[in-house]
């Protein structure tokens, strides 16, 4: 079997002209519920996909920092002593990025001393849909973090690489993501979520049971372009921050359904539409846990469609691609579907009838070829293992 972390060994010693010292991976993840919640101090429950970014990395004898990518033309590379968030360009800055971060301050005294640290050569490959809301951008930032944990023996915990990995997408991507993706990508387990309360960072498996109950996870993945630097994302952010300092309290996580009568008073419609959101979500998360614990995952599809209704009406992050996925797999009897990821494109989940799944995709190609757009991508995924060295 050849998978990409052949494809990466081959790769880098074909560009470097030598072997890795090592190879090391870490998952993409599908958010099964809990959108647009994590900066707002909520919960998530993401899992890991067994859909994989691979570093393959090798110290140097010198200082230099050069990173290439099978989905890159151009070896990047920079001097560490120059390394900085705003030397940082393109995708380079993700696992360029990484390595600054691992050496900043806010990650404690257990931290990289950049000053003294020798030169290594990476060069990534991945099997995870990038720009599709599986979170490629986690996945390469984990891979490289743990790599360079390893190779630099820093002596990070999962918890501390799961921050550089976050510092980085703030600082050098300028992109100002939750800290959800790279816990999933870090902690994620076979067969299990990763439930993650974002405010106290405490995070436990919680059990799927889809093989188990003959379900299948789908992703549809719309192709249709989305970039959380951008407008949206932000304006988002904005509102959930607004809406928390109106109503005195320090994040919308301490706003329950109780309070929602008072919000509107105070609020105008679109921010209390956002705040909506979050609050009813949050509750959707912890229904979707408890009864996955109890009953296991039968009983989760009506919690899965009843965020996307919130994602689309009141968060207003769906697009008319995303809408059609999921209308689509609701039809043809899914037990739930939802837009997955921030929204503004990306990714749809549906879950359905292991028996079911060769009916949904053509079920989907027809109404997408129906609507005039583009096929998507349709597969399964399975709850994986987080990060680890593979070589
Ligand atoms: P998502 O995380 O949903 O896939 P993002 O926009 O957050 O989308 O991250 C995608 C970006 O991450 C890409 O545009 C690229 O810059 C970088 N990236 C992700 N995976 C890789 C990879 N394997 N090789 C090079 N760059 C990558
Ligand atoms: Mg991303």
């Amino acid at each position: 079997m050849t998978d990409i972390r052949d494809d990466a060994f081959a790769a880098f010693r074909e560009l470097f002209g030598h072997e890795p010292d090592g190879l090391w991976s870490a998952p993409g993840r599908v958010n099964l519920i809990g959108e647009h919640t994590d900066y707002n101090g909520g919960f998530v429950l993401p899992f890991a996909i067994d859909r994989r970014t691979v570093a393959a990395v090798a110290v140097r004898d010198d200082r230099m920092l050069r990173v290439a990518s099978a989905f890159a033309d151009e070896l990047v590379e920079l001097d560490l002593a120059a390394l900085s968030p705003g030397a940082l360009r393109g995708w380079s800055a993700y696992p360029m990025g990484v390595a600054w971060a691992l050496g900043a301050t806010e990650l404690g005294e257990l931290r990289a001393d950049l000053g003294a640290v020798p030169g290594v050569d990476i060069f990534i490959d991945s099997d995870v849909p990038v720009g599709a809301g599986l979170s490629s951008s986690a996945a390469i930032e984990c891979a490289v973090a743990l790599a360079l944990n390893d190779i630099w023996r820093i002596g990070l915990d999962r918890a501390a690489l799961a921050r550089a990995g976050q510092l980085a997408e703030h600082t050098a991507v300028g992109a100002p993501t939750g800290i959800m993706d790279q816990t999933t990508s870090l902690f994620g387990e076979d067969g299990a979520a990763v439930f993650l309360d974002c405010r106290s960072m405490e995070s436990h498996p919680v059990r799927l049971g889809f093989a188990e109950a003959e379900l299948s996870l789908v992703v549809i993945d719309t192709a249709t372009a989305h970039d959380l630097a951008d407008g949206g994302y932000r304006e988002r952010r904005a509102s959930c921050e607004l809406a928390a300092e109106t109503l005195g309290i320090a994040s919308l996580r301490d706003l329950d359904a109780d309070g929602l009568p008072r919000a509107r008073e105070v609020l105008d419609e679109v921010t209390f539409r956002r705040a909506r959101h979050v609050v009813t979500e949050n509750q959707r998360v912890l229904d979707t846990v408890r009864l996955l614990t109890e009953d296991g995952p039968g009983g989760i599809g009506e919690l899965l469609t009843a965020s996307h209704r919130s994602l689309r009406d009141d968060f207003e992050v769906s697009t008319p691609e995303l809408d059609l996925a999921v209308e689509t797999a609701l039809n043809l009897g899914a037990l739930g579907a939802r837009m997955t990821g921030g929204g503004f494109g990306g990714a749809a989940i549906a879950l359905i009838p292991e028996t079911e799944e060769s009916l949904l995709r053509v079920a989907i190609d027809g109404a997408f070829a129906e609507h005039g757009y583009s096929q998507p991508d349709i597969f399964r995924v399975n709850a994986s293992v987080g990060a680890r060295r593979d070589m």
